[in-house]
This record gives C-alpha cells, structure tokens and sequence, in this order.
C-alpha cells in the first residue's frame, strides 16, 4: 500500500511522537521518518532505537517533509512553529497531537500563514514520557480528534485522517472549542482531581507514608498512576483550557456538595441513584471498546488513557 505521505518531520520525540514514528515505520503510512529534539539525550535515544532518521537541526528535519507533527507540550507549539516557518513550503501540512485544540489552532495558525494547519488530538496515552515510552500500537481501536480550521483544505483534512486510519485510529471531525469541553470532562478534570487527592493523602498528618502506599489498592493506587503524568504537560494544559475547565471544575464542585449533604443527612436513596447512574457509564465505556472489563481493567503494568 503507498504511503499516505512521502516524508513526515516530528517534532518532539516523546511517548507521542515516537509512537507516531514507530507506528508510521511499521504501518508504511510514511516513506521516511526525519525526528528532531530539543533534548539531545532524548534525540539520540531515538535515534539508536531506529524509529526514523534523528536530524542535527529542527530546519533539516522539516525541509521537504509533506507532513509536520508537533509532538511538544502545549505550551511549547509556538516556539516550534516560529523556529519551522521559514522552511515550510504552501503544500506541507502543519499538524500537532496537542491535548487542548483551541489555543494551538490560534498559535499555529498565528505562526505559520500559508501552510496547510489542521490539529489534531490522539485520545490515547499513558503516564509515561520519552523515546522508550512509545510503541507502535498505542493508537489502536483509539480516537483521533482532528479540529480543522473554517476554511481548511479537504483533501488535507482527508489525507491527515487517512494517515491516523492506517496507524490504527478512529477519526472524528470536531470544531476545537467543542473539543476543549468534551476533553476538559473527560480527561483533564479527572487528572485535576487526581493530583489533588493524591496531594490531600500525603497530606494527611495521621496518615504516615507507609499506610498510604500500602493500602493503596482501595481506589487510591488508581489515582497516583494518573497523577504520575507529566507535570510540564499538564501545567501547559490547565493553564491553556482554562475556561472549559474551570466551567467544568464549577459543575464538579456543586455535584460533589450534593454527594457531602446527601452523607452528611444519611440520604442513602440520593447516594444509590448517583451510583448506579455512574455503574451505567462505566458499562457504556465497555461496550463502546474503550476499556477492558476484566480484573485491574485488563492492565498488568500501569498502562492507561490520558
Ligand atoms: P514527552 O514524552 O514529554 O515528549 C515531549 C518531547 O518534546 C520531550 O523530549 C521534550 O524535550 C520535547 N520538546 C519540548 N519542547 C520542545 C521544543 N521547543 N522543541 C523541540 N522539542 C521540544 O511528551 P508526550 O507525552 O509525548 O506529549 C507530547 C504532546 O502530546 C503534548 O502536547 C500532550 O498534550 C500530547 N498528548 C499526550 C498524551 C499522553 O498521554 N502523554 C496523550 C495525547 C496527547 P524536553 O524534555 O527537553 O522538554
């Protein structure tokens, strides 16, 4: 099968781009894989791994490429898109894995005028970060959310999908600000309440350390791998979905209130709806094929979605 393009460039090769990558490498959906890093360690890891061809500059590696990745942080995507302007050429296509849509869309947009730009984001993760956290099949049975611009290209829409389709996605179309507020309930808000709780418990003076960890399995555990993500990825997220999350976080806080008064006054019907109510997402969840019903979710390790 011919690629879906010639030469791809990432731009950060990260447990997202280095999965893009691998991914790419083994599907064909790209000819050649030219990677570059800020973070030399990190470029030349991947580089040894051999999942594309490590470039010395950010300019070598997108010269020529027919599709850009930015696999950075949020807060990192202009930067990136300034340092590549003056290399791209009107046909190559600027895209980027970015976890928050809205504010990258106006940085990129901003940044590279005249380039075909159309973010994206691989609902798929885990906590790890680096060349060595990547594999090829992360983004299998996952959603890609691709949020094209009001006037962009459709045949580039339509090769971009093509693309995240042969490295094992789904695709949806969304507008960006929706997706902020699909995604600010359903990922950011649950790692905002992870760090959180996991702050309260090591906290906690009559809790010492020790009990924390071990009687971690009573739900707890399950908050510190969501919480042992990334702090620099998250902090760019927080403070760039600012709005959808804190519309959010406004939402969460009143429910939460009705569960502390429906406790507090021993309204066992109130807590039995709200749980029996959560069971059926969960099961929904499961049928939709976004999680495993077996025993730790069908998890061995600390696998999970971001
Ligand atoms: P990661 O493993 O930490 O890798 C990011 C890499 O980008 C690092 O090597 C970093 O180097 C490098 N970088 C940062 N700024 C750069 C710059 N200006 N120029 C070149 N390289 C730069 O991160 P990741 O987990 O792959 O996340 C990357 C993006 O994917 C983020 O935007 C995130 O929102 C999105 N995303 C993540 C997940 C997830 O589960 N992790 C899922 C979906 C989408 P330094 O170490 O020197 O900073």
């Amino acid at each position: 099968m011919a690629a879906v393009f010639d030469r791809i460039a990432i731009i950060g090769v990260g447990l997202i781009g280095g999965s893009i990558a691998r991914a790419a490498r083994e599907t064909g959906a790209a000819g050649d894989v030219v990677l570059f890093d800020r973070d030399t360690a990190a470029l030349k890891r991947a580089g040894e791994i051999g999942f594309g061809r490590a470039a010395a500059t950010i300019e070598d590696a997108v010269r020529d490429a027919d599709a850009v990745f930015h696999c950075v942080p949020v807060g990192a995507m202009a930067a990136v898109a300034a340092e590549i302007a003056p290399e791209l050429s009107p046909d190559t296509v600027v895209s980027d894995v970015g976890s928050v849509k809205e504010s990258v869309a106006k940085v990129l947009g901003a940044a590279l005028p005249g380039v075909h730009v159309i973010p994206a984001h691989p609902v798929a993760g885990t906590e790890k970060s680096g060349p060595d956290a990547g594999f090829a099949s992360l983004f299998k049975g996952r959603w890609c959310i691709i949020t094209p611009p009001p006037r962009a290209d459709a045949t580039m829409v339509e090769r971009l999908s093509q693309f995240w389709q042969r490295l094992g996605s789904k695709v949806d179309l969304m507008d960006a600000t929706h997706h902020d507020r699909v995604l600010a309930v359903t990922s950011h808000l649950p790692h905002l309440i992870a760090y959180s709780i996991v702050g309260t418990a090591s906290d906690l003076e009559e809790v010492t350390k020790s009990e924390v960890i071990k009687y971690s399995a009573g739900g707890f555990r399950d908050f510190t791998r969501i919480a042992a993500s990334d702090p620099v990825m998250w902090r760019d997220v927080f403070l760039t979905n600012r709005g959808a999350v804190l519309e959010m976080l406004g939402r969460f806080t009143e429910d939460l209130t009705a569960l502390q008064r429906a406790i507090r006054w021993g309204d066992g019907d109130t807590l039995m709806r709200e749980f029996t109510r959560a069971r059926t997402i969960r099961k929904a969840i499961i049928d939709a094929g976004q999680d495993s019903a077996s025993v730790n979710f069908g998890r061995n390790t600390t696998k999970a979605e971001e």
